[in-house]
């Protein structure tokens, strides 16, 4: 079997058009949506991320302001930004650019975000929110592969989905999403803990890699037939990899997400999305 590619980018390509749309719409009202960040030192990383941000921002209509401070910041450096921009109007929506240089607490500094301009979806308010089924926006990389898995009709109602990682940022609320009433999975949250690893993994209809370890989910892994869900973004000699050994898990696999080209481009689409919707629901 040849498992069919789950292109991110044609997902994000659709969200992002959408969101445009929905900036147009507020700026014919008259209404500006703009997108912040802040950035903290100078890595290489965190720096290519915000550049890619500002750029959809701009190319969806939405005004972009990049703050950017000296990795020898203090907190109370850190805080004053953002609290100087939940005053500001014009921004609708908000990214603390984690991680934080040494020093600095990252956690702190996202629970300072105002909620209603939280476009990362990562303050606990809003952390509660998911927890509750309440709406509110929703972290952008689980948010992101809930897109990708509804774009592509994978079915969830009564399905086994098994998340491998258990990160607040993406294994945990992914979990949750995917539990929900309505979804209707039955998850399974696997970790570095999780015995028998792949024998948990081939129960899943839905396997998702949230992991940080370069191939580390290979055919052995897999169920024939299941949809897998590779989250890693992996650095390596041979340059950027997944978590999942793209080629032996094609074989065996319905569907897969490359890397890259899968989750990743979603992240940014749905910070978008987020970003506008909490401009709409401020103009409400
Ligand atoms: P993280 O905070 O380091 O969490 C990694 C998770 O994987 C932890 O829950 C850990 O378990 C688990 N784990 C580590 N080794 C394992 C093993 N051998 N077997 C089973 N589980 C294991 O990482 P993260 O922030 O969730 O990110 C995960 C990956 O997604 C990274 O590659 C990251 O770059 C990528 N990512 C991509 C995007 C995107 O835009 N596509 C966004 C965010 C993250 P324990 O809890 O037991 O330690």
């Amino acid at each position: 079997m040849s498992a069919h590619t789950l292109s991110g980018v044609e997902v994000a390509k659709a969200v992002r058009s959408e969101v445009t749309d929905r900036v147009g719409a507020l700026r014919e009202r008259g209404r500006t949506v703009g997108l912040a960040t802040v950035l903290v030192g100078d890595d290489a990383g965190s720096q290519v991320y915000v550049r890619s941000k500002h750029r959809a921002a701009e190319a969806a209509g939405m005004i972009s302001i990049d703050r950017r401070l000296p990795a020898t910041s203090s907190q109370a450096e850190v805080e004053a930004v953002i609290s100087d921009l939940n005053a500001d109007e014009q921004v609708a929506g908000m990214i603390v650019q984690l991680p934080l240089p040494n020093g600095l607490d990252g956690g702190r500094a996202v629970e300072l975000v105002d909620p209603h301009k939280d476009a990362d979806g990562l303050h606990p308010f809003n952390l509660g929110q998911l927890v509750l089924s309440r709406p509110g926006p929703l972290p952008a990389t689980p948010s992101g592969i809930m897109r990708i898995l509804d774009y592509y009709g994978v079915e969830t109602r009564g399905k086994t989905a098994v998340v491998v990682g258990r990160s607040f940022l993406v294994g945990r609320p992914l979990a949750l999403m995917l539990g929900t009433k309505g979804v209707d999975a039955t998850v399974i949250q696997a970790h570095s803990r999780t015995p028998d690893l792949a024998g948990v993994c081939r129960r899943a209809d839905i396997l998702v890699a949230a992991v940080g370890r370069p191939n580390m989910i290979n055919a052995d892994f897999v169920k024939p037939g299941a949809t897998v869900i590779d989250a890693g973004i992996n650095r390596t000699v041979d340059g950027l990899v997944g978590d999942v050994e793209f080629e032996a898990v094609s074989d065996i696999a319905g569907g897969i997400t490359p890397v890259p080209g899968g989750v990743g481009p979603m992240t940014i689409a749905t910070l978008l999305a987020n970003t506008v919707a909490l401009a709409e629901a401020k103009d409400n």
